[in-house]
């Protein structure tokens, strides 16, 4: 039986709890069905039919992140984001992330796995490899895995989750079991931002992302702006809410463009639906070359990573940009 899995889906949608989850069910010394816990196992065939019961020995080792038969390898960079730095290490891994941690997962992360992967299983369960995310594998890391997974050891389940299937060796690829895990739905992202938000507005927003780490980000000031700039009949850039800091105000504008750009090709909007009316009317405002290369400009800079030191002022000139889509040419 192949025990490799491949879980894919666009960052955000939650693939690496849900690996941690299908791992400590695999491992859990006294495992539940799913059928009994809340909802369908979001996972197919062997890694969706039990969970965790977390209680038992194995799931108290997971949590503390000290399972001997659980293998974890991520790029060391994202460690600290992944929640796999105790409390104590925080500070020292802080540290490591600014000297420039790695931001792939390297050979000898994966010439450890293999050796781990060779030796007995401690608690006779079953062991686990958890890569995460396989897009950073670096090719020769990708092509030491590739030999590991050609010849699996038995009772070893190799979970792998992937942004990008694209950025998967193919020939890692076609050895795993392939999944494409859903667009979380209005219950993933409730249980994720409260009850409380307008959940169909977020998830729109972050077009179902709603596992990065602030999905809703630029939300309420990209409705705000479209608020103020349909209300007004001549933009003045200081009668505009300011971005709450530049990178978010930047990632919003280029989600607002794009909507404004649709709303010039009378296609329904993407991000912000419920903004569909102050959409047209400002759409209807703006000449479409002009909003093109105000899209294009955005997009280049932030691809460009080019973040001036004075974001206040930085923030400012964005507002300004924005407000000159309406000046009468
Ligand atoms: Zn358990």
């Amino acid at each position: 039986m192949n025990n490799s899995w491949l879980i894919h889906a666009p960052e955000g949608y939650g693939k690496w709890q849900v690996l941690q989850q299908a791992a400590a069910a695999l491992l859990c010394e006294s495992p539940g069905d799913p059928g009994a816990a809340a909802g369908r196992p979001l996972l197919p065939g062997a890694i969706g039919r039990r969970h965790a019961c977390g209680t038992c020995a194995s799931c108290a080792l997971v949590r503390a992140g000290t399972h001997p038969d659980l293998f974890i390898a991520v790029p060391q960079a994202q460690a600290g984001a992944l929640g796999l730095v105790a409390a104590d290490d925080a500070a020292g891994a802080e540290r490591t992330e600014t000297k420039g941690a790695s931001q792939d997962i390297r050979i000898d992360q994966i010439r450890s796995l293999a050796d781990w992967a060779t030796s007995t299983s401690h608690r006779a369960v079953a062991k686990v490899a958890l890569v995460y995310p396989a897009d950073a594998l670096n090719p020769a890391a990708a092509n030491a895995l590739l030999k590991t997974l050609e010849e699996p050891p038995p009772g070893v389940h190799f979970l792998l989750g992937a942004h990008r299937l694209d950025a998967v060796l193919p020939t890692i690829r076609s050895r795993c079991q392939q999944f494409a895990l859903p667009r979380p739905d209005g219950d993933a992202a409730r249980a994720r931002v409260g009850a409380a938000a307008d959940v169909d507005a977020l998830l729109a927003w972050c077009q179902g992302a709603v596992h990065r780490a602030d999905p809703g980000a630029g939300l309420n000031w990209a409705q705000a702006l479209l608020d103020a700039a349909a209300a007004a009949p001549i933009l003045r850039s200081a009668a505009l809410p300011p971005p709450p800091d530049l990178a978010t105000g930047m990632a919003a504008l280029i989600k607002v463009a794009s909507d404004l750009q649709r709303a010039q090709h009378r296609s329904a909007a993407l991000y912000l639906p419920r903004q569909q009316a102050a959409l047209d009317r400002i759409a209807s405002r703006i000449p479409a070359t002009r909003l093109a290369d105000f899209g294009r400009r955005l997009l280049r800079r932030r691809r460009l990573a080019a973040f001036p030191l004075n974001q206040p002022l930085a923030a400012d000139a964005l507002l300004l940009e924005f407000s000159q889509l309406f000046a009468a040419s």
